[in-house]
């Protein structure tokens, strides 16, 4: 048997088929090509086959007999990532394996405040079956219709209500992992205090796959926010969107929930996906915030902001603002910050960053950032905007219509050179939420402390000596390109 245009040997894939059970294991290349096609669609690979296990033997099972074929593995949830970490580099000595079908819920405890989950359940699914209990799991973000919560903890989202729970690390109680040599670490704890010793589930969240497969999840659980509250606010600059953050900080109790900048470009891009969006605010603004507090129990929501914004718009802080009067209004108020995502792709290829610098020097940092890119490359478009809260913002740059796909890749290149150097200066990071995969491999490598490699690298070397999980993402261990 021979091998095909991608160099994927016959051979190969009927010895997967014979290591394990049949309805595991994909090889014909259309069924592969979802599991193989990043989200944008911008980059489409293959694999020696996609392995679709249903239990955690099987992902053991999978794991053990790649290993003897000589196999890296590339693990998989939603494949919704943006830095091609679920997406294999090297299609003809790489499988896929999709935790898609180990979508159970093994427990909810109400009392506990805390779950026991699959880690092919999709985010959104986990939060509907623990809203039936009158419970919140408060991981949100635009792609919980189809990310799963493995994916979640392999890349710890971060998404719009960070500011007030935390990234995924701060969500999660224990893990259940398959470790390259197919053993299973079983760290399904739902303790919230338990200090002995080092906490080992810290090691796998946010390791992009690269030290084992995540295969089940016990997550914190809050009490359901039935009192919501969105509003849509229109203030004269960035500066004073970060103003209003402080005292927002301060006024809610902590009960904000999401703060989300927008530039005035966000309608125009929005509008340009979803046209018969209704324009939620009139007059034109340099800045606009959707913010959004939160709370359950005793608490009146609606009275504090409420009595926020009268404070804010009479110190001139906040110019004009809408707060939604219905759930309906709320999700539209949403589909703002949604649809300028979408509005952006239609555009055509662009830089998309997700950067991170200290709260207090944001502002400026966007500032240079715009002023960095207009100078380098007057004919593009900076649109900045993000969880402000954090520090994290999504600088992207739209090159002008009409380009070749060449023109537009140097103009991409050009500017992300340009962000990156103004990161840097401003001690941020070049990826705030998003993670490294293989898309920002370079860029980390470049900046990583010698300290930070040998850490990294002595850790791989003690979990993963043989290099079977996911080589080529987050760092290039082997030294070879
Ligand atoms: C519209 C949109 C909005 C988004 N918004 C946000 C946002 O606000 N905040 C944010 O942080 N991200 C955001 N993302 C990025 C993405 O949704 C997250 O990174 C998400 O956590 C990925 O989950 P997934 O299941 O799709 O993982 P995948 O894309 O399948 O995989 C991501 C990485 O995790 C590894 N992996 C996946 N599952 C496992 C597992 N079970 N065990 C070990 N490794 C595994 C993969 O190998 C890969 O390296 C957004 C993406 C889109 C498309």
């Amino acid at each position: 048997m021979g091998a095909n245009v991608m160099g994927i040997s016959a051979d190969l894939q009927a010895s997967l088929c014979a290591a394990l059970n049949d309805d595991m294991v994909l090889t014909d290349a259309d069924e592969m090509l979802r599991f193989c096609r990043d989200w944008h669609g911008d980059v489409t690979s293959s694999a020696v086959a996609v392995l679709r296990p249903r239990s955690t033997g099987d992902v053991s099972a999978a794991v053990r007999a790649c290993r003897t074929l000589n196999l890296s593995i590339v693990p998989q949830g939603g494949n919704t990532g943006l830095v091609l970490g679920g997406i294999p580099d090297q299609p003809a000595n790489q499988v896929i394996i999709s935790l898609e079908r180990m979508n159970a819920i093994r427990n909810i405890d109400a009392d506990d405040f805390s779950a026991i989950v699959e880690a092919g359940c999709i985010l959104s699914e986990i939060k509907d079956w623990v809203a039936d209990k009158d419970m919140y799991f408060p991981l949100a973000l635009g792609a919980q219709g189809s990310c799963r919560i493995g994916g979640n903890v392999s890349t710890n989202a971060g998404g719009i209500n960070v500011l007030r729970y935390g990234m995924t690390r701060e969500l999660v109680l224990g893990l259940e992992v398959v470790l390259p040599d197919g053993t299973i670490f079983n760290g399904l704890s739902t303790l919230r205090k338990d200090n002995r010793g080092i906490d080992l589930k810290q090691l796998f969240i946010g390791a992009e796959g690269t030290l084992g497969i995540v295969t089940a999840v016990s997550i914190k659980l809050t009490p359901f926010p039935d009192q919501v509250v969105t509003a849509l606010l229109g203030l004269n600059s960035l500066d004073d969107a970060i103003k209003l953050y402080r005292r927002a900080r301060r006024d809610c109790c902590d009960l904000m929930s999401a703060f989300e900048f927008m530039p005035p470009l966000a309608f125009v891009l929005a509008k340009e996906a979803i046209p018969d969006l209704p324009m939620p605010i009139a007059g034109d603004y340099a800045a606009y915030v959707l913010m959004e507090v939160s709370g359950s129990g005793l608490v009146d929501i609606s009275d504090l902001m409420e009595r926020f914004l009268g404070g804010v718009m009479e110190d001139g802080l906040v110019v004009d603002g809408v707060i939604a009067a219905s759930q309906a209004q709320a999700r539209n108020l949403w589909l703002f910050r949604e649809g300028m995502n979408e509005g952006q792709a239609k555009r055509g290829s662009h830089l998309r960053t997700d950067v991170s610098v200290p709260l207090s020097r944001l502002a400026d940092f966007v500032r240079d950032a715009e002023q960095g890119v207009s100078d380098a490359l007057p004919d593009c478009i900076s649109v900045s905007y993000g969880h402000v809260g954090d520090g994290n913002v999504h600088l992207n740059v739209l090159p002008p219509p009409g380009l070749s796909p060449e023109e537009a890749a140097t103009r991409i290149y050009s500017a992300k050179t340009v962000v990156n150097a103004i990161v840097d200066s401003y001690n941020g990071s070049i990826s705030a939420e998003h993670g490294i995969g293989r898309l920002k491999r370079v860029d980390f490598e470049k900046r990583l402390d010698p300290s930070r490699r040998a850490l990294l690298t002595a850790l791989k070397q003690a979990i993963d000596p043989s290099m079977v999980m996911n080589p080529g993402c987050q760092l290039n261990f082997t030294g070879t390109s």
